[in-house]
């Protein structure tokens, strides 16, 4: 469900544009939207609010903003309405209307150089460029996607649920995106995705790995969070990849590119966007 956010504030806010992050504020059980603290030390004094009253924080992508109308669009995936394992944001999102009160924390001003919340960052001479997530990777990917400079050549490999899920992007001659619909045949998550990464890389690297083939520590995704985004440029090799979505699913695909198709663990940058049965921390 795509929203849109309307707000005298927004006419300041620094999005960076690609995969910038922002946080949505969220009142606990029938609680309103709280008075969040403003200024930098945000994340401190929402620690410091008793547990009873603290909002539960949960982080989306900035699809779109238009300052001039002061106006910010976030996607959000409604997951578990049907069960019932649905969080507090999927929840709100789904009875939300036009009208309601929304809070967010995001940045107030357009920097210079790698923006707050933002982690799209290949090296300048990356010619060959992997993208892949689900579903709550797709606003972050066509962000990217539709910023690229013409003549790059990238692979964006998307696994969502429905065939309705499919969004038609403007990206250049040379960016070719490839959907994968879990239903309706019920596929298991991650298990479009895996091979079609798979693919994409021997098509971007011509089968040949781009690195001595090295081995990798698979972090704990249920106990720690699953982000790795490294800086600077990386030594040998033209491909970088960029990987989010489902924590185990992407620790699975991150194993693959770094072990399977050689790729340098530092161009590979993998966020586990979200973990199967864990609730976001807060
Ligand atoms: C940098 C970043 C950017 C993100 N951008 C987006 C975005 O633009 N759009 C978006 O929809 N999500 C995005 N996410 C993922 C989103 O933050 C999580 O899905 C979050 O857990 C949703 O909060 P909730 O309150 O709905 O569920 P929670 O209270 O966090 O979780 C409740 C239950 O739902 C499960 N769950 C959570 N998310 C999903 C899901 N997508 N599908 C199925 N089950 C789920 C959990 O495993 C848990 O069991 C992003 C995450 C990060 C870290």
């Amino acid at each position: 469900m795509r929203l849109t956010l309307g707000g005298e504030q927004l006419r300041a806010f620094g999005a960076g544009g690609d995969d910038q992050r922002i946080k949505l504020v969220l009142g606990r059980g029938d609680q309103p939207v709280p008075d969040f603290p403003p200024g930098q030390d945000w994340s401190a004094a929402w620690r410091a609010m008793p547990n009873d009253v603290r909002p539960h924080l949960r982080t989306y992508t900035v699809r779109a903003t238009r300052r001039d109308c002061a106006e910010l669009d976030i996607d959000v995936v409604l997951h578990g309405l049907d069960d019932g394992s649905a969080g507090p944001a999927a929840s709100w999102a789904a009875t939300a209307r036009s009208g309601d009160p929304a809070v967010i924390v995001g940045p107030d001003r357009p920097g210079h150089g790698r923006a707050w919340g933002c982690e799209w960052a290949p090296p300048a001479d990356a010619r060959s460029l992997l993208l892949a997530g689900d579903e709550t990777s797709v606003p972050a990917i066509g962000a990217i996607l539709e910023r690229l400079p013409s003549g790059t050549q990238a692979i964006a490999c998307v696994e969502v649920a429905h065939p309705e899920d499919l969004q038609r992007w403007q990206v250049s001659p040379g960016v070719d995106v490839r959907w994968s619909f879990r239903e309706p045949r019920s596929h298991e998550r991650g298990s479009l995705l895996v091979p079609a990464v798979l693919e994409a890389m021997t098509e971007l690297c011509g089968g040949r790995p781009q690195q001595i083939i090295d081995d990798v520590v698979d972090p704990d995704v249920d106990n720690a969070i699953l982000w790795d985004v490294p800086g600077g440029g990386h030594p040998l090799g033209d491909a970088y990849a960029w990987l989010a979505g489902e924590a185990g699913v992407i620790k699975k695909l991150r194993r693959i590119l770094v072990t399977g198709a050689g790729l340098h663990r530092s161009s590979v940058a993998f966020m586990g966007y979200w973990r199967e049965g864990n609730a976001e921390a807060d």
